[in-house]
C-alpha cells in the first residue's frame, strides 16, 4: 500500500522553509490540504481584505502544486478523520497557530487521530521563538518588549535556519470530495479591491520579491524612512508574512546575510520590529484574553463615550482631521496603512473620540490585509495605553504635529485627500485655520468639499486626560 500524508496548510502558504511540508514530503505521496473553518466565531473569522489576499494566495499555492491542492470546508475535526480514510493516509502534519481558538481545536483534531491511529505532528513554522520557550528566570513570561527581546530572545539560540522546498513532493491527485478555491466564495460581489490587484501580489513568489525589493531599496534607511508615510521606507511585507507566504526565519536570515553588521541603527531595528510581531504572539499564547480583555484590569472601569457618529465619520476618512483622514482612505482603498499612522489614528479614535479599542481592532481586522489577532490586538492595547509595555494613557498623539513632523509637505495628506490638494502646506493638517482667502483660492469650503473637525482637539485632549484620572484614582 502506498504510504500517505496529509499536509494540513494554515498559516504557512508556502513550500519553502515549511517544516511540516518537509516531514509530508518524507512519506511516498502528500495530499495538500486546506480548510475553510467554519467553526470559528464570527468576529475571528477572516475580514473581508483578508479573505481577498487569501484568495489570491490560494491560487498561487495551488499552481505550484501543479493545481492539486485539496479545498474543503467545514470543521477540521470532522473532515480530517474522514479524508484520511478517503484517501488512506498515514499521518497528518501541520504547522502550529496560536490563536487561542485554534490552539484548543487542534489538540481535539489531535487526539481524535492519533486515537484512530494516525501519526499527527506539528511543527513551528511561524516564529523565531515559539513563546513557551522564552521565560524570565522566575520562569514567568516577560511582559516588556526590551527585555522579552534582548535579554530573552537574542540571548536564546538563533532562530532555526530556513530551509529548501522539499525535492520530491509526489502529489496526489485531488480527492473527489474536493471543492475548488471559487467555491469558497472569498471574493466580495463588490469589487472594491481593484485598487489592491494593482498594489500587492499575494502568493510566495510576491513575498520573496517584496522581500528583494526591500532589501534593495529601503534596508539601508529604515530607521529614518519608516516614519515617513509618503515614502516607502518600510519592508510592507506584513500581510505576507501573516498568510506565512514566507517565515520570519527566511526574513531574518536575508537581512543578515545582506546586512552582516547588525548593529547598523537600520538593521537592528528592522529586526526588533520582527521581534514586536514574536512578541505580540507571545503575549497572546500566555495571556489569551488579549484579544477581548484590558491587559490592565484598571482600564475596566474606563468611561468610554462609544459615540456612533464618531465611529462612522472615523471609518471613513471624515473625521475633518487630514492626518486622520488619509490614514483611514487609505486603509479603505489599499488594505494597508502606514504603521506610524496606525499610532496616530489609533491614538485619535482611544483618546480623542473617547471610543473603546475594541472597536477600532474590529475596524483593521476588517479592512486591513495583514490583520492578525496577536499583533492588532497587541497594538490596538499598545496604543489604548492598556496593554503590556503600552504607550502611558496621558500621552496622546496631537494629530497635526504629527502630521507636520512626519507629512511636512504634506504629500501623505494630498494622496489620499485629493480636495486639499491645493492648500498651501501651512494649512495642510490644519485647513480649518487657513483665513478664508486661502480656502477660496485652493476652492475648498469646510463642510462641504472636506468635513469641519468633528471635535476640537485641544477639549477632547483635555476630556481624554479627564477620563483617565478616574480610573487612575480607583
Ligand atoms: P515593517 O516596518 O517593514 O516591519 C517588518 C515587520 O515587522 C512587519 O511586517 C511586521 O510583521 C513586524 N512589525 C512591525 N511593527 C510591528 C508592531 N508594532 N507590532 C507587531 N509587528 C510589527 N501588524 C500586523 O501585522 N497585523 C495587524 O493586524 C496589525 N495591527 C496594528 C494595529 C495598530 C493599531 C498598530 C499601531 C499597529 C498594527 N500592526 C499590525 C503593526 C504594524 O503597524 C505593521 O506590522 C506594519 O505597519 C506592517 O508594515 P511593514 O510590513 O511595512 O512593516
Amino acid at each position: 500500500m502506498t504510504d500517505i500524508a496529509i499536509h494540513w496548510f494554515r498559516l504557512d502558504l508556502r513550500l519553502r522553509d515549511n517544516p511540516a511540508l518537509l516531514a509530508a514530503a518524507n512519506h511516498e505521496q502528500i495530499l495538500p490540504v486546506y480548510i475553510w473553518d467554519v467553526t470559528i466565531d464570527e468576529a475571528l473569522q477572516m475580514g473581508g481584505a483578508s479573505q481577498w489576499w487569501l484568495h489570491h494566495s490560494l491560487h498561487s499555492l495551488n499552481e505550484s502544486l501543479g493545481g492539486q491542492l485539496a479545498i474543503y470546508r467545514g470543521d477540521p475535526e470532522q473532515i480530517l478523520p474522514k479524508l484520511v480514510d478517503e484517501i488512506g493516509a498515514s499521518a497528518v502534519y501541520w504547522n502550529r497557530c496560536y490563536e487561542p481558538h485554534r490552539i484548543s481545536a487542534d489538540s481535539a483534531i489531535k487526539s481524535k487521530l492519533v486515537e484512530s491511529g494516525v501519526k499527527t505532528q506539528s511543527f513551528n513554522g511561524s516564529l523565531m521563538w515559539e513563546p513557551m520557550t522564552i521565560l524570565k528566570a522566575d520562569q514567568t513570561p516577560y511582559k516588556v518588549f526590551t527585555p522579552y527581546y534582548r535579554k530573552g530572545c537574542l540571548a536564546a539560540a538563533e532562530p532555526r535556519f530556513p530551509e529548501q522546498a522539499p525535492e520530491n513532493l509526489n502529489v496526489i491527485a485531488q480527492p473527489k470530495s474536493s471543492l475548488s478555491i471559487e467555491d469558497l466564495s472569498l471574493l466580495p460581489d463588490i469589487q472594491w479591491y481593484e485598487q489592491m490587484e494593482k498594489l500587492w501580489q499575494p502568493g510566495e513568489q510576491g513575498a520573496s520579491d517584496r522581500l528583494s525589493r526591500y532589501i534593495n531599496e529601503a534596508a539601508p534607511n529604515y530607521a529614518t524612512d519608516r516614519d515617513i508615510p509618503s515614502v516607502e521606507g518600510t519592508s510592507k511585507i506584513s500581510p505576507h508574512l501573516h498568510f506565512g507566504e514566507l517565515s520570519p526565519n527566511q526574513i531574518w536570515y536575508a537581512i543578515k546575510n545582506n546586512f552582516p553588521d547588525t548593529t547598523v541603527k537600520s538593521i537592528d531595528k528592522y529586526l526588533a520590529e520582527l521581534g514586536w510581531r514574536e512578541f505580540s504572539y507571545y503575549l497572546l499564547y500566555h495571556f489569551p484574553q488579549l484579544p477581548t480583555q484590558n491587559f490592565n484590569s484598571r482600564f475596566d472601569n474606563f468611561p468610554w463615550l462609544d459615540n456612533a457618529e464618531y465611529l462612522n465619520a472615523w471609518q471613513k476618512g471624515m473625521t475633518g482631521v487630514p492626518i486622520i483622514d488619509a490614514g483611514m482612505r487609505e486603509l479603505w482603498q489599499t488594505g494597508y496603512m502606514h504603521n506610524r499612522v496606525r499610532m496616530v489614528v489609533g491614538s485619535f479614535l482611544v483618546k480623542n473620540l473617547l471610543t473603546h479599542w475594541h472597536s477600532g481592532a474590529a475596524w483593521f481586522h476588517d479592512c486591513l490585509l495583514d490583520a492578525d489577532l496577536a499583533s492588532n490586538s497587541a497594538s490596538w492595547q499598545w496604543v489604548a495605553g492598556s496593554g503590556a509595555d503600552a504607550a502611558p494613557y496621558f500621552r496622546i498623539f496631537n494629530p497635526i504635529l504629527q502630521g507636520e513632523k512626519f507629512d511636512k509637505e504634506g504629500l501623505y495628506v494630498k494622496k489620499y485627500c485629493p480636495e486639499l490638494s491645493a492648500l498651501p502646506k501651512k494649512y495642510i493638517h490644519k485647513p480649518w485655520e487657513a483665513p478664508d482667502e486661502v480656502l477660496k483660492l485652493a476652492n475648498i469650503t469646510l463642510g462641504d468639499d472636506y468635513p469641519e473637525p468633528i471635535i476640537e482637539l485641544k477639549q477632547s485632549r483635555q476630556r481624554a486626560l479627564d477620563a483617565f484620572q478616574e480610573i487612575k484614582s480607583n
